[in-house]
């Protein structure tokens, strides 16, 4: 086989084997093809795209190229949730305990943040203390015992993806519907869970920015999962604002502890229930409604604090210890009106210039600085009230302006977007 032939077959629109798809992949990850054989192939995938049965192809040779986890041994329905990545989302902190607490099994292997996307690792490590790192017989143990677990994403699963999914970040091909698809589902599979449910997320502060698209992904992952008997549920949530009133690492995990204590906002609130209620509700095969009252009953009587508590120290952590050390500047409002937008994406990049995200893998990061949102989504303000307060540690040029600036403070009050937007299984 020659890689050439394959990219041209592709360039064709023509349809490639299994064999193929294979040859691309492995001959990539043993370095017989160079990055530039490699990216000519990914741009005639991106051009021309691939049908369901071929990405199906690129995300078993995907899995096929790492190490696959065997849950069996839970004897248990266990579920997985992922994010594909949003502003101030702090989701899995919340539903990963909720979960447990119905008797379902929640294990998470979660990836640090890179460019503007936070990552679940990044907030777990502003936890003194906490462990990412475990070895497969402590991870069961913990999912036997507690019921969630929440590690870092081990380098041996889907090889092949972390190479290819450098390349394309590299050569600017991430936004394909079957590439993005065979890389999410590929790390899923190989991950073992029964059911997988993704929070998809579609707005300017995503990757996906529109419903088409994102519903086409969704689809197609939903295609993936059948071809292994997983169950894929895909819930479109709205990323046009952030996820809640937090930006920022040691922040986003008060912002949990607080929900757990009634506190909290109220899209953020809505979102949780709805994926855990989803979650229970597929995995004990109960209705969306009993689910719901469940993840209530769950919030109420204090079972989801407590097991949220017995998690982080599970491993390790000490929640009176948060890496939050900052000094906080708070940013008033210039006008009257009501606040129509806050852009998430200028929000994500003024607490990334904070020192709370990495552009390269080996960065170090600020767990401490971030921002709190006092305004959110159609809320009313007035002159000189807060808009929301900067944590940091250096100064950075017309921060506050910046904040100030990513508030949109009109007249009149416009209808505010629905946080779930559809669900797709
Ligand atoms: N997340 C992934 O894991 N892969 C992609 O291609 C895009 C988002």
């Amino acid at each position: 086989m020659k890689a050439i032939e394959i990219t041209y077959k592709k360039n064709r629109k023509e349809k490639l084997t299994y064999d193929e798809i294979k040859y691309m992949v492995n001959s990539y990850i043993k370095n017989k093809i160079s990055d530039h054989t490699m990216s000519e192939f990914l741009w005639a995938i991106y051009y021309n795209g691939l049908s369901i049965e071929e990405t199906y192809y690129l995300t078993d040779v995907m899995i096929n190229s790492g190490d696959t986890i065997d849950l069996s041994s839970l004897n248990k329905t266990v579920v997985d949730k992922h994010s594909t990545g949003g502003v101030g989302d702090k989701i899995t902190l919340i539903v990963s305990p909720i979960v447990a607490c119905a008797g379902v099994c929640v294990p998470k292997m979660s990836g640090r943040s890179l460019g503007l996307t936070g990552g679940t690792v990044d907030k777990l490590e502003s936890i003194d203390g906490y462990r990412l790192k475990l070895q497969k017989e402590e991870f069961l143990k913990e999912l036997k015992d507690i019921g969630c677990a929440v590690i870092s994403q081990s380098n041996k699963i889907a090889i092949a993806d972390k190479k290819i999914y450098a390349l394309r970040d590299e050569i600017g091909a991430v936004d394909s519907i079957p590439l993005i698809a065979s890389s999410i589902m590929s790390k899923k599979i190989a991950s073992g869970s029964h059911i997988i449910v993704i929070d998809l997320k579609v707005g300017s502060g995503a990757f996906m920015k529109n419903i088409k698209d994102a519903t086409r992904l969704a689809k197609t992952m939903v295609k993936i999962g059948a071809y292994y008997d997983k169950e894929v549920i895909c819930i479109l949530s709205d990323m046009n604002t952030p996820l809640g009133k937090n930006i920022g690492n040691s922040l986003e995990v008060k912002e949990a502890m607080d929900f757990f204590n009634g506190i909290y906002d109220k899209r953020l609130y809505e979102l949780a229930v709805y994926i855990s209620s989803m979650m229970i509700s597929s995995a004990k095969k109960i209705s969306y409604k009993k689910a719901k009252q469940t993840v209530i009953n769950i919030l109420e009587n204090g079972h989801a604090k407590n097991k949220f508590r017995e998690w982080i120290k599970y491993q390790g952590g000490d929640l009176r210890k948060l890496k939050d050390k900052a000094r906080r500047i708070v940013v008033k409002s210039h006008e009257n009106g009501f606040v129509n937008k806050i852009d998430p994406h200028a929000i994500a990049k003024l607490v990334f210039d904070l020192g709370a995200g990495r552009r390269r893998k080996t960065d170090l990061i600020d767990y401490a600085v971030g921002v709190t949102l006092n305004k959110t989504i159609g809320s009313r303000v007035r002159e000189g009230e807060v808009l929301g307060t900067i944590y940091y540690n250096k100064k950075i040029k017309d921060m506050e302006e910046r904040l100030v600036d990513s508030f949109k403070i009109e007249k009149k009050k416009k209808p505010v977007k629905k946080i779930v937007i559809k669900t797709i299984k």
